[in-house]
């Protein structure tokens, strides 16, 4: 993981794309149906672009048009939940533990078993490192 211990906004800003900024660390959203890992079906871990925190695994990730979706993170402790009210909409929204940097959103709808849940996360807040075969 990256050493992202006192970095201030600017340096943010130097690290990131404006993309990636916008997403982490102003809490944005990526049009629907846009990301670069939306469809992505490689085998791999997909971290945190701001840090490199390990976050979710494509073993549990599953098709979606609107923003690459996870039914469960690889460690409940890389992530943190706030309760969301921005737009009208009681929602959960999830963050990296590590950097604190916005990753999208997490609902309770999933089609996908055991968990039920879905992760809703935006791909610029994402990097994806294929497995080494
Ligand atoms: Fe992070």
């Amino acid at each position: 993981m990256d050493d992202i211990s006192g970095m201030t906004e600017d340096d943010w800003k130097a690290k990131l794309t404006p993309d990636q900024y916008h997403i982490l660390r102003e809490r944005g959203t990526e049009y629907p149906g846009t990301g670069k890992l939306l469809h992505n079906d490689k085998t791999g871990d997909y971290t945190c672009a701001g840090c490199g925190n390990v976050l979710f695994n494509s073993a549990t990730k599953f098709e979606s048009n609107e923003w690459p979706s996870f039914y469960n993170v690889v460690d409940q402790k890389a992530i943190r939940v706030e309760h969301d009210d921005s737009f009208g909409m009681a929602r959960s929204e999830v963050f990296c533990a590590k950097c604190g940097g916005a990753l999208g959103h997490v609902f309770n709808d999933s089609p996908e078993q055991p968990t039920g849940l879905r992760f809703c996360i935006n791909s610029a807040a994402l990097d994806f490192k294929p497995e080494k075969s």
